[in-house]
């Protein structure tokens, strides 16, 4: 395919995207009444993450009218995520099908994006779909659908100006400045509510000899040298793999489990019952779920484990837990269940927590987050795994809830639409594959307290409202000579 072919097809998928749009009547007109506080405009709603779930909630926002809306990232534009900047995966493990944020429109899905500059014919060849061509596919999405999002500002922090007013502290370019939202949308990625899960054993170790999984790891310093990675999960493959294919000399995966999980226990039962419904599960029940899947563990994806394995010079030991490590020299020892291992930098794949006191941007309502710990989770539910002790408990509409009622209503308005939320909601702000659907339930829940908050006005309105329907030439009124015409005799 030409340049050229690939822009016609584009454009005339451009064009089919505005005209389902129109067919549709969305966006919906603007309704919400505008605000002010303290002679500033006031946000309706502030998302911060420009990611895939930044991006479906804001659209599903502005396709519903709530237009006085705006996602903030400090990535730049076109690295938000994890996709061309941390993930070392060559493809994307879901299904090429997935239609991911596409909020029901066809037109806005992968597949149409791809077909549309390739043809049928290369969808139906196409396996995975490559990271960068996904990332490539967001980008069209924010553009096609000119969400309002600006790059380069990162929340530096949050307060209550009023118990129904969020001020948020922005950092860009040009220094710091406060705005207000009624509505705080928190979408900002796996690590957003914590960060990174390093185990203590790691706290002492000079950085120049390990790294965490998700950092910026520079792979071509690896090469010739012995290298350790901890895990066995998609990212510690996508790391070995990388390492490999950077020529380190040696390559020791060491992972705790005795046997690889092989099995996607979630994937496998996914349905729209999955989707809607977990959310409406007892507590006990959505621990069970979760409980099981944790203990089951999700399989790294078979390409990244070849891509793996292919090289002699790797090597997969199981049932070798990690239980310290120290440096010898600018080596590193890794004490295992099994044998000492002596390398040269070690990577560990140890996923993310959810920790809100790790987040600077959150210290001033991290003490007042309701999460599972706070007498939801029981022992009898299943093992206490931290990351889900740690979850917050969501209302309806991702909001936090107050651990002490009436300490801090201005979580009621601060949604936490990220990875986190999976053990409250289910996986509908963190994966590909039921993301539209958790942004519908953010924008109704959203839009439902905006009406309500806004009652009177909103009643105000219906009052005011004087543009006739009738213009009163359409009928005569015959009741004046009613009496004299229909006599009926008694
Ligand atoms: C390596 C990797 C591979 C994955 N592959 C798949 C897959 O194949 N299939 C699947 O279904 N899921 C996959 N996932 C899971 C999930 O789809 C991704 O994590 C996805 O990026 C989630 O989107 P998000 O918008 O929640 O987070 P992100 O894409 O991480 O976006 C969050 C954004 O928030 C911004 N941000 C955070 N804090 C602030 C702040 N204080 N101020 C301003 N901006 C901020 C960040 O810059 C970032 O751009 C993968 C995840 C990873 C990490």
């Amino acid at each position: 395919m030409t340049k050229a072919t690939r822009q016609a097809g584009l454009d005339r998928l451009n064009a089919r995207v505005r005209e389902d749009l129109s067919y549709l009547t969305l966006p919906a007109k603007s309704w919400v009444p505008r605000q002010t506080h303290k002679g500033q405009a006031v946000r309706d709603v502030v998302i911060i993450g420009a990611g895939m779930c930044g991006l479906a909630a804001l659209a599903q926002l502005q396709l519903a009218g709530i237009d006085n809306s705006v996602a903030y990232d400090h990535a730049p534009q076109g690295l938000e995520g994890p996709w061309i900047t941390f993930a070392r995966m060559k493809s994307l493990r879901s299904p090429k099908t997935l239609t991911g944020p596409a909020l029901g429109l066809p037109a806005l899905t992968f597949r149409a994006w791809f077909t549309a500059q390739f043809g049928a014919d290369e969808w139906d060849r196409l396996g995975k779909i490559p990271k960068e061509q996904w990332m490539e596919y967001l980008v069209w999405y924010r553009r096609i659908l000119d969400l309002p999002i600006e790059n380069g500002v990162r929340l530096l922090d949050i307060e209550a100006a009023a118990e129904d007013l969020v001020a948020l502290r922005l950092e860009d370019k040009a220094g710091t400045r406060t705005e207000f939202a009624r509505h705080l949308v928190l979408a900002t990625g796996r690590s957003g509510l914590g960060g990174a899960y390093v185990p203590d054993f790691l706290d002492g170790l000079d950085p120049t000899l390990w790294a965490h999984g998700a950092d910026d790891i520079d792979f071509a310093a690896l090469k010739g040298k012995d290298v350790a990675v901890i895990g066995a999960g998609a990212t510690a493959m996508d790391n070995a793999g990388t390492a490999l294919e950077h020529g380190a000399a040696s390559l020791s995966m060491l992972i705790r489990r005795k046997e690889m999980p092989q099995i996607n226990k979630m994937t496998g039962i996914g349905s729209p019952g999955v989707v809607h419904g977990i959310r409406y599960l007892p507590d006990e029940w959505k621990w069970k779920f979760y409980d099981y899947v944790a203990k089951a563990q999700t399989p790294p994806p078979r390409s990244s484990t070849l891509r793996v394995s292919r090289h002699p010079n790797a090597r997969f030991y199981l049932d070798c837990a990690v239980a310290g490590v120290r440096a010898a020299g600018s080596r590193v020892i890794v004490e295992t269940s099994q044998v000492p291992f002596e390398v040269d930098f070690v990577i560990a794949a140890t996923g993310f927590r959810n920790d809100f006191f790790d987040r600077a941007e959150f210290a001033s309502i991290a003490s007042h987050i309701k999460v599972w710990g706070d007498g939801v989770y029981t022992p009898e539910m299943g093992t206490a795994h931290r990351f889900l002790v740690d979850s917050p408990y969501l209302g309806e509409s991702f909001e936090f809830l107050e651990k002490e009622p009436g300490a801090c209503p201005l979580l009621s308005r601060i949604h936490c639409f990220n990875d986190a939320a999976m053990l409250s909601h289910g996986k509908l702000s963190g994966d590909i594959p039921a993301v539209s659907a958790g942004a519908d339930r953010l924008m109704r829940g959203i839009a439902a307290s905006l009406f309500n908050a806004d009652r009177e006005e909103q009643f105000k309105a219906l009052q005011n409202f004087a543009t006739p329907e009738l213009e009163g030439d359409e009928w005569t009124d015959s009741t004046p000579g009613l009496k004299s015409k229909n006599k009926i005799a008694s």
